[in-house]
This record gives structure tokens, sequence and C-alpha cells, in this order.
């Protein structure tokens, strides 16, 4: 590879293109901020109004907690739908991040004030902050890679170790500022911290040059979506019709017979999944329409697998609280450093676990993004053993060993790493650029769900016990990622061979790029 008179953004470092580096800071200080208030959200909603030494609480019940934990949590992902689709028409990614850091400082920034319609003013910035950056920037890493170029899944892994460095230093430090200053005080670091990503993202806009920018629309332009016109034709789709409106029905039934929050859920849904059928339809060839069609149905692995993993900063997390002996040499570890557990093990194992992959595939073996998401729900629903074993032993003894949390966190990391990077760089494989936003977004929704989902699982250990529900989770998961493992051969023919004959290749080897184009290798 030539060296001479690269500009900024056609320079590498270890291999990677520079703005991988940049994207990967941002993300570290954005996942600060979101984990570090993530880890404090059910303890403080928890505790007294009375207070202990980190302050006053909100004093709700541990199901109240839980059930805005998981709307929380969910929405927060959900969001990426419409983030996704800003940066698509209006702004372009780059933008759109940009955007969102300025927001997630507002937020954070305000849940330093004590007041409660500070807590829901901060939740909802947060919310709308994350939204618009989260999967702007992962589609822009996808957009640093050429083509069929092999070092994606290596960009996507290097980036997924800064989350979780982000994650780890969050849940270190916030649960030791917390303990000492109290609440807002974690609070407001996160706000300093997210303002550090901001400020990094700016400096490094010259290694960006080439990912994330607004393309105008132009007229009559075959790459531009319009969301009006898809809605349009589904006026004109008889079956695409029906089954909108019956979802639609189903949707207003849930709004009469659960919260209002779930009716107003179901109709975003039903709003989405309609998009989803249209968009499938307009697809112009066979190739693209099995991959899509491929990508929609891994996404219910995505559901189960956050489903079962998001436990972990609600009932987990509760469990850890009052029902773990967290003493170690005579020292009290604070709950929130458990949350730490999961982003030391990424850190520790991302590269290990690539390289797995990466050499069992050049022997030949089956490699697939499939598989890999397939085996990562069942070692992360294997972790769950370890908590049936922890009810067991609260059961028997009145408290539970420490051990038995590492290992669950053990077994949902490895498993997490098997899954998470590689269903974010199998989107930039299989969507054609015109959807990769949308789809980026519809992604990080569909584990939103999975939160929401982890929510209502979390809230029914307090009719049956923690131990029915640990267990459930654990069969339950090894039956969906066996399914999928037996549905592989199928599903893989789907994919057309967009993973076959990946190559290393350099940026200074085309001037643009674009994300991959089932056209180029399948003729
Ligand atoms: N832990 C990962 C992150 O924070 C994945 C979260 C998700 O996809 N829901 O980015």
């Amino acid at each position: 590879m030539s060296t001479t008179a690269l500009k900024p953004h056609q320079k590498e470092l270890f291999g990677q293109p520079i703005g991988l580096y940049i994207l990967f800071l941002t993300e570290m200080w954005e996942r600060f901020s979101y984990y570090g208030m993530r880890a404090l959200l059910v303890l403080y909603m928890t505790t007294e109004t009375m207070g202990d030494d980190r302050g006053p609480g909100l004093g709700w019940s541990n199901q109240e907690a839980l059930a805005l934990y998981g709307w929380y949590t969910m929405l927060v992902y959900v969001m990426s739908i419409p983030g996704g689709m800003i940066a698509d028409k209006l702004v372009g990614q780059k933008k759109a991040v940009l955007l969102g850091a300025i927001v997630l400082c507002l937020g954070h920034g305000v849940l330093v004030l004590t007041d409660i319609w500070a807590f829901y003013t901060g939740l909802g910035l947060v919310i709308l902050g994350v939204g618009l950056l989260k999967p702007n920037i992962s589609t822009m890493v996808g957009g640093l890679y050429k083509e069929g170029d092999i070092r994606r899944d290596k960009g996507f892994s290097i980036f997924y170790i800064g989350i979780n460095l982000g994650s780890l230093l969050a849940t270190m430090i916030v649960g030791l500022v917390v303990a000492e200053w109290g609440w807002h005080a974690g609070f407001g670091l996160a706000g300093i911290v997210m303002l550090l990503g901001l400020i990094n993202y700016v400096a490094g806009q010259k290694y960006l040059t080439q990912v994330g920018n607004f393309e105008p629309p132009k007229k009559d332009d075959p790459n531009e979506i319009s969301y009006g016109k898809l809605y349009g034709k589904l006026l004109k789709s008889p079956t695409q019709l029906v089954f909108t409106l019956v979802l639609l029905l189903i949707s207003l039934y849930g709004w009469y017979t659960l919260e209002w929050g779930y009716g107003l859920l179901f109709i975003f849904l039903t709003a989405v999944i309609s998009l989803l059928m249209m968009i499938y339809k307009e697809l112009e060839t066979q190739v693209y329409k099995d991959r899509f069609m491929v990508l929609l149905l891994s996404f219910i692995m995505v559901i189960v697998f956050w489903g079962a993993f998001e436990q972990a900063g609600g009932l987990m997390n509760l469990y850890t609280e009052s029902k773990v002996d967290r003493v170690l040499f005579g020292w009290e570890i604070p709950t929130v450093m458990f949350q730490s557990l999961n982003a030391g093990f990424i850190i520790l194992f991302a590269t290990v676990v690539a390289s797995y992959w990466a050499k069992r595939k050049l022997k030949g073996k089956e490699g697939s993004s499939l598989f890999k998401m397939a085996v990562g729900i069942i070692i992360m629903g294997f972790g769950f053993l370890f908590m049936v074993f922890a009810a067991m032993e609260f059961e028997k003894s009145g408290t539970s060993s420490m051990i038995w949390l590492v290992l669950a966190y053990l077994f949902h990391t490895i498993g997490e790493l098997c899954l998470s990077p590689v269903a974010l760089s199998f989107i930039t494989k299989l969507t054609p650029v015109k959807y990769a936003s949308l789809m980026m977004g519809v992604y990080f929704a569909a584990t939103g769900l999975g939160s929401k989902v982890a929510g209502i699982v979390g809230e029914a250990a307090s009719d049956f016990g923690e131990y029915t529900i640990f267990l459930g989770i654990l069969i339950f998961t090894v039956i969906i990622g066996s399914l999928f493992i037996m549905l592989l051969k199928p599903l893989k023919r789907l994919t057309h061979g967009a993973e076959d004959n990946e190559r290393e290749m350099h940026n200074d080897e085309a001037e643009g790029f674009e994300l991959a184009d089932p056209d180029l290798h399948n003729n």
C-alpha cells in the first residue's frame, strides 16, 4: 500500500482507517454516560425517599422501578428508527451524531437536578440523544469499509471494545462517585464525560470526510427513499394492507386492555412492520429480497438475546443488591461495580473470540454470522444456569456467593461477543446502501424490544421467584438458539454468498465507496 500523499481520511493506524478510532472514542464516551446512568437507575428509583448515604432516592417498589427501566431501555433504542430516518432524510449520519451528542450533554446535565421533572426530562433527552447518535455512528463504522473488505468485522470488534471500555470505566467510577458524593454527582459525571465525547468527535472530523455525509435528494434519484410514497403504495397492495389493518386492530385492542403506552408502542410497531413489508416489495432483485428477509429473521435472535441479557441492569442488579454476599476481603463491593464485569470480560475476550471465529473460517469450518449469533444465544443462555445455582443457594442458606454472578456474566459476555458485533457488521453487509441507516435503526429497535421483554420478565420475578425466571430463560434461549442452528442451511442460502470471498482492502484503493451492493458479487 502506498503511503504518499494520502488524505487524512485515507490514513490508517494498525491496518484500520483512523476514522475508526475517532468513532471508537466518541462512542466510548457516549457509552460511559449511558451505562453509568443505566447502572444507577433502578437503584436510585428503589432507594427510600429518606435516603441512605447516597442521598434520597425515589422510594419506588422493585416492580415500579423495573417497569420504568424497561420502558426507558426500550425507548432509548427504539428511537434509533427515527434517528436513522432523520440522518437519511435531513442531515446525514455525521450531523445526526453531532446533534445526538449535544442533546445527550443537555440530558445528563438536567439529571444533575434533584426535582422529579428533571428526572423525567433528563431521561427524555437521553432517549432522543441516543436515538440520534447510536445507530448513525454504527452505520458510519460500516461506511469506512468497501464492499467485501474483510477488515469490516474486525473494525466492528474494535469499535465494540470502545463501547465496553466506556461501559467499564463508567461502572467502575460511577459506583465510587455515587458512594462518595451521592446519586446526582453520578449523573453529573455522565454529563461531563459526554462533553468529552462531543469535543473528541468535533476534533476528529478531518478523518471522517468520506462517511456519513448528507446527500440532498435529487429528483427521481433511484437511491432516494420516499417514506410517503412507500406508505402510499401500501394502499394499493391488498395483502400488505390487510396485514397492516389486522396489526392495527390488535394494537387498538392492546391500547384498551393494557396500558396506553403499550397501545402506542404497538401502533408504532405496526407502522414499522408495514414499512418493512413495502420495502421488501420494492426491492428490485430476488437477491436483495432474500437478504432482507434473512436479516429480519435474524432480528428474532436479537430480540431473544437482549430479552435475556438485559436482566443485567434490572433483575440481576436488584438480586445483587439484596441477595448476594458482596463482601470481598472485608470490603463490601458496591452493587453498581458488578455491572463492570460484562465490559471487563469484553475487553479481555473480544479479540480472542474474533480470532477464534476467523481461524475456524480459514479452516473451512462453519463461521457464518448467523451461526455465530445462534451459538451466542446458547452460550449466553447457559449463563443463567449459574443464576439458577445462585437462587438455589439463596433458598438454602439465605445468601448467595458472588462467584455465580461472575460466571453468569462471563457466559453472557462470550455470548454477546458472538452475537452483537457480528450482527452490526452483518447489517452493513446485507443491506443496500439506500436502507443502511434505517435498518441499523430497526436493529437497535429490536434490541430495545428485547430490553422491554427483559423488563417484563424481570417484573414477573416478584410473582414467580428468581429461580423459576432464571431457569425459564435458560431453557427458552437454548431452544431458540438450537432452532436457528437447525435452520442454518436454508437461511444461509438466502444470503446469496454475502460473506463469501471476503478479503483485505485498504482505503487508498478507491476514493469513494459504498456499503454492500449485492449485485457486485451475485450475477
Ligand atoms: N452493549 C452494546 C452497546 O451498548 C449493545 C447494546 C444493544 O445493542 N442493545 O452498544
